[in-house]
């Protein structure tokens, strides 16, 4: 597919609860349309793997299922926008959460001259989400996604893309926590449904079904967004 031409670097925001396959869907539109995935979770994890201030702040509302701080997640976000590599644009996966982060986002791209292309909610039951996040696994080496049952490794405990053997399993990804986070989910981050649908940028997908039919409806969508 010849590359959309774009004047400033796209801004693609997913929006959904846990498990809605948000970072699925960021990687494979990363590989079709080489933009950068940029997850606050993901940058969350690493900050509390380092052990850096905002990581060992973060590390205890992670493990309980809660939303960090803004002022955390909004520091962590502006420096990696400020990096060379999201030059072609990004794919926000898990931010913003809060109205408050929505608001730094505009007032940062505003900063850039950028504009939100498409903010793209993925549909799911919440009673399936559970199921969803608690069968879930990552390739330790190369960072793909998969699970138990609806997206099994060819060959026990070996990555299909990279052949890595180290899979691991997210520690807030246990039931009980799981519950938690679609609570905050529900009263902190669904209201940006309808902050973005004001904006004129909102776009919906049913995200109850097979992966590649979801990404397909998806990079429809992006590929509008970018032209
Ligand atoms: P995720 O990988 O997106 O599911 O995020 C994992 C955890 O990191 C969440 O349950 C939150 O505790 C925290 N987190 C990630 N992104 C944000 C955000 N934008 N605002 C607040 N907390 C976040």
């Amino acid at each position: 597919m010849d590359s959309p031409v774009t004047t400033t670097p796209a801004v693609l925001i997913l929006l959904g609860p846990p498990g809605a396959g948000k970072g699925t869907q960021a990687r494979m539109l990363e590989d079709r349309f080489g933009l950068v995935q940029l997850s606050t979770g993901d940058l969350l994890r690493a900050a509390v793997a380092a052990g850096t201030d905002a990581g060992r702040a973060a590390k205890a509302v992670m493990e309980a299922g809660g939303l960090v701080s803004d002022d955390i997640v909004i520091a962590i976000l502006r420096d990696r926008l400020g990096e060379a590599d999201v030059a072609k644009g990004v794919i926000l996966d898990g931010f913003p959460r809060t109205t408050v982060q929505a608001q730094a986002l505009d007032a940062l791209l505003a900063e850039t001259g950028q504009r939100i292309n498409a903010a793209v909610s993925l549909d799911v039951d919440d009673a399936a989400m559970v199921d969803r996040i608690s069968g879930r696994f990552t390739c330790g080496s190369c960072g793909e996604g998969y699970h138990d049952r609806f997206k099994p490794t060819a060959r026990e405990g070996v990555c299909d893309k990279c052949g890595g053997t180290d899979m691991k399993r997210r520690a807030d990804d246990r039931a009980e926590t799981v519950g938690q986070r679609l609570q905050a989910y529900h009263a902190q981050t669904a209201p940006l449904i309808a902050y973005y649908a004001n904006k004129g940028v909102l776009q919906s997908i049913d995200a109850m079904g097979e992966i590649d039919a979801i990404a397909g409806a998806l990079a429809n969508i992006v590929q509008e967004a970018m032209t």
